[in-house]
């Protein structure tokens, strides 16, 4: 049994910030499957419930109408909440269906858009919003647009990309000034552990689990972005807010609770679109002390790769998805490969593989 508070049907979030707040991808295609696949596969979809109790003691969750329902293995995916910013308490943020639909309605309404924070959410909503017609303002404490993750170099080259195409990039914000309404914010999101703390599970910046999904309590696991899980790669836990991972890692979990002695131990990978831009990422989000790049900076195709004591940590890559699916396997199996054979486009990485 499936038991989800929004009342839609399981979607991909990945659109609502990219096609769908452009008008290029309906409703039917945010869905992940068809109502009726449920069916066939034997998944009872619960839809519309909040879940308000985990009842880890009598093994049965309690929904919000009062109702409970019994289980055998339980597993905690309540995802992650958009990070509220104090200040904007009624500004948009953007997390589910019904956020997108209001944003799509000032879009309309060809408005000046404030956009508080140049992370993924913020950035992408800004090329929507200015592709759509609207003027933009985007206001971010970091120097760059995305700093955190991409560094200082591809940050400049992305604000670069939002100015040559009309948006006010207000970068190294120390103090927001009043902003005239419609603001969006893109803080961040946050791990929904609320339940899972109310139940006692161990918790550390999301709900610990191993590499298998297990949490602190028997039968109860944890899977997607409210989890912090032990990587067997980079043997940390590590948390990671995007779609690949909470797909597999999910994927894992679920074989797990199936019965097989499944782990999760892939390298995540995520992917953002801009404007005409694809930008695609391997890595974990570790410390480097190094980038390498292949191609020409700032002419896509190109990656900028991050290594860190000589290792290759992270690949981020510009209309070059072909260059970081090599470089994620490359780290997946801890392949040695050398400054000059990452800089050098006509060595393909896959010869780095064993
Ligand atoms: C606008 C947007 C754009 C994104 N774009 C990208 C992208 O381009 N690439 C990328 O890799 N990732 C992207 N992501 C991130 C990606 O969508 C998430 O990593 C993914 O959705 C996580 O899946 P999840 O199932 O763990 O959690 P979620 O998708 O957050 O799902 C959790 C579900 O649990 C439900 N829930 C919570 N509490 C309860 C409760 N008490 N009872 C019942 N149900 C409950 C929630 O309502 C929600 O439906 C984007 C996210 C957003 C919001």
């Amino acid at each position: 049994m499936l038991v989800g508070a929004e009342p839609e049907l399981p979607y991909e979030r990945p659109h609502l910030s990219k096609g769908y707040l452009l008008g290029t991808v309906s409703r039917v295609r945010l869905w992940l499957r068809p109502a009726e696949q449920y069916r066939e596969l034997g998944v009872e979809l619960r839809v519309g419930e909040r879940v308000v109790d985990l009842g880890l003691e009598r093994h049965a969750v309690v929904l919000e109408s009062n109702e409970t329902i019994n289980w055998d293995l339980l597993c905690v995916a309540t995802g992650s909440a958009a990070r509220r910013l104090a200040g904007f308490e009624d500004a948009l943020y953007l997390r589910e269906l019904a956020d997108a639909d209001a944003l799509r309605a000032v879009f309309e309404r060809r408005e000046r858009l404030n956009v508080v924070g140049a992370g993924f959410i913020g950035c992408e909503v800004a090329a929507v919003a200015s592709q759509r017609g609207c003027s933009v303002n985007v206001h971010e404490v970091f120097a760059q647009p995305l700093f955190r993750v991409l560094g200082p170099e591809l940050g400049a080259y992305l604000a670069e990309v939002h100015r040559a195409h009309g948006v006010e990039m207000h970068l190294g914000v120390t103090a927001l000034p009043a902003l005239d309404a419609p603001v969006v914010v893109g803080a961040g999101s946050t791990p929904r552990t609320e339940l899972a703390d109310r139940a006692g599970l161990a918790l550390e910046g999301g709900i610990l689990v191993d590499e298998r999904g297990r949490t602190s309590a028997p039968g109860v696991f944890a899977a997607g972005d409210v989890t912090r899980f032990w990587s067997p790669l980079y043997k940390v836990r590590i948390r990671v807010e995007h779609f690949q991972t909470a797909q597999r890692q999910g994927f894992a979990v679920g074989r797990v609770m199936a019965g097989s002695a499944d782990v999760y131990a892939e390298v995540p990978w995520f992917w953002s679109d801009q404007y005409d831009l694809n930008l695609q990422y391997a890595g974990a989000g570790l410390d480097w002390d190094e980038i390498v790049v292949r191609g020409t900076f700032g002419q896509p195709p190109f990656t900028v790769f991050y290594a860190n004591a000589g290792e290759l940590v992270a690949a981020a890559g510009v209309n070059d998805h072909h260059t970081v699916a090599r470089a994620r396997r490359v780290m997946q199996e801890r392949a040695r490969i050398t400054r000059d054979q990452l800089a050098d486009p006509r060595f393909d990485l896959r010869r780095a593989l064993a």
